[in-house]
């Protein structure tokens, strides 16, 4: 496969009057790009990009959404700012919460990605619940060929897939690639790829069952009903692993005792690799059923900057890894990634940081395995805190394969800088 082109604007040398934004603008403009013939005269552009979770501090600003909201409109496109339901539930909050559409559209405007900082819609792709997909055949797909393609990016006439480029506590990093087989699914495909779908989903403790109906209400699949003793079953054939109910039973209990006291519950959590492996399955299935005209119907733009180890799913900001990056476009999602992946590696760690002191996790500092402190292995095998520590090292390098064996882009890149020069005065 030939190489394919990455381009990107650096943020090196920034001073007065000039910032990522600029750059940014000239990113988009620079006819290599093609952006502006890209978008047709009156065409849905979806802005699938990620609002970050509750008190993430380092998810992007809404600042670079808004340019790329400007953009699109000056090339005669209709943007849409989108993102899916995410799967984890928060006891703590109600209200603003990733786990259910109305949730995250208050929790994004609490971020600043409201239609009046944007400019344009700001949309839930997959519906209330995450069930509101367009079903895409994967051939290739490892583990999941039946994927769930969110149905907003299926009615949008093109995507613009904006990712926030950082480290991934379980798939190593999270940029394009991540986007496809975890964002642009509903929470079927999140739920498949995260545990292996509805049969690892069971009820735990239904002796603590009160019978209350609530989260049969909620269940999007009727996967679950009363006994004749008032107490729930679960139907695993019908279970997509939405995690709904969970977020739903019991939500008033401080998380220690929710603890002791969880009715539903994940029966294992499957190996990493595979874990990644159906990720990268969900992704293909993305690009297929987008582009399954034959049109070229989606583009990538990495912003890697406030280069953290978690994802924007953590409640938490996280040190920073290494110095910001610059920002990244290109029409190739294993490409971009790729070329984000060896600028992080080769990048210095930031004093004090976890790239070169160790991990920090939640838990407390663990001590990274021998192989993931090989330089190759630095920060990605530090990005990779709560896989199991066999596989830590390799994690990254498992999504560019499966990625790289599902078809959907190439390995090889060639980075181009165009990064405009500043004039000597
Ligand atoms: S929400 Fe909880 S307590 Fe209520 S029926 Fe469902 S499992 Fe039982
Ligand atoms: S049983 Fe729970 S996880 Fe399964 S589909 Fe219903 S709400 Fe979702």
């Amino acid at each position: 496969m030939s190489k394919s082109k990455v381009l990107m604007v650096n943020t090196k040398e920034m001073g007065m009057g000039d910032s990522l934004i600029d750059r940014f603008d000239y990113l988009w403009k620079h006819e290599k790009t093609g952006l502006k013939d890209w978008i047709k005269e009156g065409e849905i552009i979806a802005i699938k990009t990620h609002f970050g979770s509750r008190n993430q501090t380092r998810h992007l600003r809404p600042m670079y959404i808004r340019k790329v909201v400007d953009l699109v409109r000056e090339a005669g496109g209709i943007p849409w700012v989108c993102e899916g339901v995410g799967l984890f539930w928060d006891e703590r909050n109600k209200e603003a919460t990733m786990s259910n559409g109305p949730g995250y559209i208050f929790l994004a405007n609490k971020h600043g990605f409201n239609t009046g900082a944007l400019n344009a819609p700001v949309v839930m792709d997959d519906g209330i619940v995450g069930t509101e997909v367009f079903r895409v055949h994967n051939e290739k797909g490892k583990h999941i060929k039946d994927v769930a393609l969110a149905m907003g990016l299926r009615i949008a006439d093109k995507t613009l897939i904006v990712s926030h480029f950082k480290g991934h506590d379980g798939a190593g990093f999270g940029g394009a690639l991540k986007q496809l087989g975890i964002g642009c699914v509903g929470n079927e495909g999140k739920g498949g790829a995260h545990w292996g779908g509805g049969q690892n989903i069971y009820i735990k403790r239904p002796e603590n069952c009160t019978g209350c109906g609530k989260c049969i209400r909620i269940c999007p699949t009727g996967a679950l009903s009363l006994d004749e003793n008032n107490k729930i079953v679960h139907n695993p054939d019908k279970c997509i692993a939405c995690t709904m109910c969970f977020a739903k039973c019991h939500f008033g209990i401080p998380p220690k005792e929710l603890e002791e006291k969880r009715i539903f519950a994940v029966k294992r959590i499957i190996p990493s690799v595979e874990q990644v492996e159906r990720m990268m399955d969900n992704a293909a299935g993305v690009v297929q059923g987008i582009n399954s005209d034959g049109e070229d119907r989606l583009r990538y733009i990495n912003i890697a900057i406030d280069i953290t180890s978690h994802c924007d799913c953590m409640s938490a900001g996280g040190h920073l890894l290494v110095p910001d990056q610059g920002i990244l476009y290109s029409t190739d999602p294993i490409a971009i990634d790729q070329a984000c992946v060896d600028l992080v590696t080769q990048a210095r760690g930031m004093p004090e940081s976890p790239a070169e002191t160790g991990l920090n996790s939640p838990h407390g500092r663990i001590d990274p395995i021998p192989e993931a402190m090989e330089p190759d292995n630095l920060k990605f095998g530090l990005f990779s805190c709560f896989v199991d520590p066999k596989s830590r090292p390799i994690i990254a390098e498992t999504q560019l394969s499966a990625a790289h064996t599902q078809g959907i882009g190439s390995r090889e890149y060639e980075l181009i800088d165009i990064t405009p020069k500043k004039e000597k005065k």
